[in-house]
């Protein structure tokens, strides 16, 4: 019997047996019992022994129990605790439990989401969460949703349909002429513009240097009186939800005359457009309905588990022509092909977890939950507030609070030491050109004890800091 068939029968009886996922499963539970007490970021042990993956890829194969066990042994304490709820760094999320859930009955089934006859329940969910979404955005009827991995593709692909209409406008076909001597097309954005706009505009091709840079207020919100005159070869791209302080740009007025001007309007809404679906927070995204295309993830405030964000777009024709694919084989069916609205062809069904999340917590839950988020913000502004050589840096209108210490100096060194702490987990950044320490409200575990134990987390930081300092 040659190599090959011994390999296969035993990865059948894996299949077969299952001991393999009883062993996952066994780590799974395991993980999940002590990821909410633990240290928020792995220890100094855990991340050295991550060298022992450094190894050449073995000659032949290995028991499966022992792969599994490598990673449960090496892989699992170097995870960051994102899961929990002291993790505030960058912009994250949590994972709701039905959402964990779901996706790993999902990674059983294993679905291509290309096309429907590829995935018939795939398909289902795609449609019936595109509805959702236009429903808790308030979005028009005709508005399209396409599944991708974050907010990062779902600007690319917003970008991309802009840029098909504004050029089809012009009497240009971009798909079959490219953009060499294409018509000039003009790009308008905020100064505080997310770094994953500069990528898309560096990816399609039109130049970060041809960017009409809008200056932006002390919260980071476009100024509207200094957008330059718009019209219809013009590509305006607004924000909800700036990264450091949280602001959204003043979108109503703005987008009437964007309108007006018949130029497109992009929204990158990667976590803040979630605003809309809580009444307190609503006059934040006021507006947003008339733009043209919009990004938003799920794995941020919605909680999904990562590798789950959507593009919108009010233009079927222009965001499947600007993503489209051809080929013979291809079965265009009457029912929905998901490919159509990415850049993917194969493409896991992420729409599930997005789904399970949805229809676990309904209308009401994700408003509850989206509001949690923002009063825990507000407590941690409140309570830094109290707390002497903490300087707060922005207006907390959303989940995001930014301070710092009387120097750049001594903001990087609390903030270095609030990390080695590993109570909580909170990154730094730069605002109006000095050092801040960025906090991010976006677990839907955070309790309001959580908070508190991090801001006396922040305390101790600087108490030790200013002590080390002295006795210098
Ligand atoms: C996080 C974020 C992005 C990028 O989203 P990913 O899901 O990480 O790709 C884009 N814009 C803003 C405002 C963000 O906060």
């Amino acid at each position: 019997m040659s190599k090959q068939n011994t390999l296969q029968e035993l990865m059948s009886r894996e299949l077969k047996e299952k001991s393999i996922f009883d062993q996952a499963q066994k780590c799974a539970y395991d993980y999940l019992d002590t990821v909410l007490e633990r240290d928020v970021y792995p220890t100094a042990v855990a991340l050295e022994n991550l060298s022992q993956f450094d190894e050449s890829l073995p000659e032949h194969s290995t028991q499966a129990a022992e792969v599994l066990q490598l990673l449960n042994h090496y892989g699992s304490p170097a995870t960051v605790a994102a899961l929990g709820g002291r993790y505030f760094g960058f912009v994250t999320g949590s994972a709701v439990p039905v959402g964990i859930a779901a996706k790993s009955l999902a990674t059983y089934w294993d679905q291509n989401s290309a096309m429907h006859v590829l995935s018939p329940v795939s398909s289902k969910l795609e449609s019936v969460v595109e509805k959702w979404l236009k429903e808790i955005f308030n979005l028009p009827i005709e508005t399209v949703a396409g599944f991708v991995s974050g907010t990062s593709m779902a600007n690319f692909c917003g970008l991309a349909a802009a840029r098909y209409r504004v050029l089809k406008n012009q009497g240009w076909d971009i798909n079959n002429k490219g953009l060499f001597n294409a018509p000039a097309i003009r790009i308008v954005t905020g100064k505080q513009a997310h770094s994953t706009i500069h990528k898309a505009i560096g990816l399609l091709g039109f130049g970060k240097d041809h960017v009409e840079w809008v200056d932006v207020d002390d919260q980071g919100r476009i100024i509207p009186e200094l957008i330059p005159t718009l019209d219809n070869r013009t590509i305006l791209i607004l924000q909800a939800g700036n990264v450091n302080t949280g602001s959204f740009d003043p979108f109503d007025k703005i987008i009437d005359k964007a309108n007006q001007a018949q130029a497109w309007v992009h929204v990158d809404g990667a976590f803040g457009l979630w605003a809309a679906a809580v009444k307190e927070l609503q006059h934040l995204t006021r507006g947003i309905e008339k733009a043209n295309s919009w990004a938003v993830d799920g794995h941020k405030t919605l909680n999904t588990p990562y590798d789950n964000g959507i593009v919108m777009c009010n233009d079927k024709e222009a965001i499947v022509s600007a993503l489209h694919m051809t080929g013979s084989y291809i079965v265009v069916s009457d029912q929905r092909d998901g490919m159509f609205y990415t850049p993917e062809m194969s493409r896991r069904a992420r729409v599930i977890e997005l789904w399970a999340v949805m229809r676990y917590l309904g209308k009401n839950g994700i408003t509850q939950m989206i509001h949690g988020l923002h009063e825990r913000a507000v407590q941690f502004h409140h309570e830094l507030s109290h707390v002497k050589g903490f300087e707060l840096c922005n207006d907390v209108v959303f989940n995001q609070v930014l301070v710092r210490c009387d120097t750049d100096e001594r903001t990087e060194k609390t903030m270095k030491r609030i990390q080695e702490l590993r109570v909580c987990w909170v990154g730094g950044s730069v605002w109006e050109g000095r050092k801040v320490i960025r906090i991010s409200v976006c677990s839907w575990v955070t309790t309001p004890k959580d908070v508190s134990l991090s801001v006396k987390s922040f305390e101790k930081a600087l108490q030790e800091i200013n002590k080390e300092e002295t006795a210098h």
